[in-house]
């Protein structure tokens, strides 16, 4: 499988290439040159199957060419022993659990399942997909030859799954970058308690903005980032989209009905994964876009301009981005593919802040896609109504989605046209003073949380400084 780019001024690249890249060179983001196809047999053929063997029937048409079979399956089984949504009987052993152990679907009203993502390693979703990207990369990464250094800027739970997925692993280091003092303390307790050698924390003094300026500046710096080999593993890395995809083939296939797919988006990665999915041949209805108070997607699509609001700091800090960089590969597929529109319309927009889509753009969005914004009253209101109704909590993130889904849901019920699943995207504990602020008391904390308590913490305190940061970097490296 070969990958162009939504730009169209990038040389085709291997699947291997596409993952150590991330970003290509021309600015714009991969995509395969063609969507795989799965027949209405092969997307039956996903219901009960072994979440391992999920996996591995949608990645390998991406990794073809790249991986070998035995070697994809090796990683898949590396990336998902770490997750465990049953509670398990000690030293219990099941080498290949029913994606419904990895990935629960939980109806909780007429025609609204949740499907649960957080059971990984971190308690959100990231864990998917940058559990299968480190062992991917680590392997793509031997065979290239060489040392990489990853850096990353987060709000919270990006950090905590590249350094779940990256630490331990041979011939990376990784650094994250998080805001000193402004991530939860479960957060950075998930960052800093890693004991790996290779993994190295910096709380900047500064604010998340002066983070990610600071991994601009060291990517900008050619001879930095060819010295330390600097990669990225952030959203726009279309592994994460292609292991994303995989949960959407499992739930579709687990109902047997058609569904309508609710997402709490932020960078409209995950929701992309859906497109991606239908692209595939799975017949999904519609995915419906949720976001919070930072509701650029939404306005794009009910005003067809797409254009950044104020920022507002919500309770689901996740998804408080304003301009979010997946949305790119949906233009370029609403275009048609037409890569000279989509370079031009990115080029555009990079000037001035705002893109009006043109009609045929908009509908072709609008047959997918559907969005709603609910504000942090609603959140609440939300988790302190599920809670009341199923017993159930749901993060501030799920939330926003649940919000929307309880819509949906009934009237798709009452039609006979289906079902809502509800992506939730991370456990309720990462999320502890939302949960109490709507319930009353903050959720029980698991025992993977319960114990970081207990470890020792490693950070340096640097200053929001490039410079400082490059030497720090440096001196830090694996030799
Ligand atoms: C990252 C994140 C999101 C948003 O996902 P995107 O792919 O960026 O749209 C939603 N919820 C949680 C908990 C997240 O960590």
């Amino acid at each position: 499988m070969n990958f162009i780019s939504t730009r169209g001024g990038a040389p085709r690249a291997s699947f291997a290439e596409v993952l150590l890249a991330g970003l290509a060179p021309d600015g714009g983001l991969y995509l395969p040159e063609s969507w795989p196809q799965f027949s209405p047999d092969e997307i039956a053929a996903f219901k009960g199957l072994a979440w391992n063997e999920a996996a591995f029937r949608v990645l390998s048409r991406f990794t073809d060419g790249s991986f070998a079979e035995a070697e994809l399956r090796e990683a898949i089984a590396a990336a998902y022993a770490g997750f465990d949504a049953r509670p398990r009987p000690q030293g219990w052993r099941q080498n290949t659990p029913p994606a419904r152990d990895i990935v629960p679907l939980v109806e909780i009203g007429k025609g609204q399942y949740l499907l649960e993502l957080f059971h990984g390693p971190t308690l959100a979703f990231k864990d998917i997909a940058l559990q299968i990207l480190g062992q991917l990369f680590a392997r793509a990464l031997a065979r290239r030859g060489g040392r990489a250094t990853v850096v990353a800027a987060t709000s919270g739970d990006t950090g905590s799954a590249a350094i779940a997925a990256l630490g331990g692993l041979p011939n990376i280091d990784v650094f994250v970058m998080h805001p000193k003092g402004r991530v939860s303390d479960v957060q950075r307790l998930q960052m800093t308690t890693s004991a790996h050698a290779n993994v190295h924390n910096i709380a900047l003094e500064g604010s998340f903005d002066d983070a990610q300026s600071i991994v601009k500046a060291l990517f900008a710096d050619a001879d930095f980032a060819r010295d330390v080999s600097l990669t990225a593993v952030n959203s726009i890395n279309f592994a994460r989209i292609a292991a994303q995809s995989v949960y959407y083939f499992t739930a579709a296939a687990a109902l047997g009905v058609p569904v309508t797919f609710v997402v709490p988006t932020g960078n409209f990665g995950d929701v992309f994964a859906g497109e991606a999915a239908m692209r595939m041949g799975l017949p999904i209805q519609k995915l419906v876009i949720a976001t919070n108070a930072n509701d650029i997607l939404v306005r794009a699509l009910n005003e067809g301009v797409y254009a950044p609001g104020p920022s507002h700091a919500t309770l689901s800090p996740s998804m408080d981005i304003q301009v979010a960089s997946n949305f790119e590969r949906a233009l370029f597929e609403a275009s048609g593919r037409d890569a000279d529109w989509t370079a031009a319309a990115m080029a555009d927009f990079a000037r001035t802040r705002r893109l009006a889509l043109p009609s045929a753009v908009l509908q072709s969005l609008r047959d997918r896609y559907s969005a709603f914004a609910f504000d942090d009253a609603a959140t609440l209101a939300t988790i302190a109504a599920v809670k009341s109704e199923t017993g159930r909590i749901l993060d501030p993130h799920t939330a926003v989605a649940a919000a929307a889904g309880r819509l949906i849901g009934p009237r798709l019920a009452e039609a006979g046209t289906g079902a809502a699943v509800i992506l939730a995207t991370a456990h309720p504990a990462k999320f502890p003073d939302a949960v109490a602020k709507a319930t009353g008391a903050p959720p029980p904390v698991p025992p993977r949380l319960a114990a970081l308590k207990t470890l020792p913490e490693r950070m340096e305190i640097l200053p929001a400084n490039a410079v400082l940061i490059k030497r720090f970097i440096s001196s830090r490296l694996t030799p």
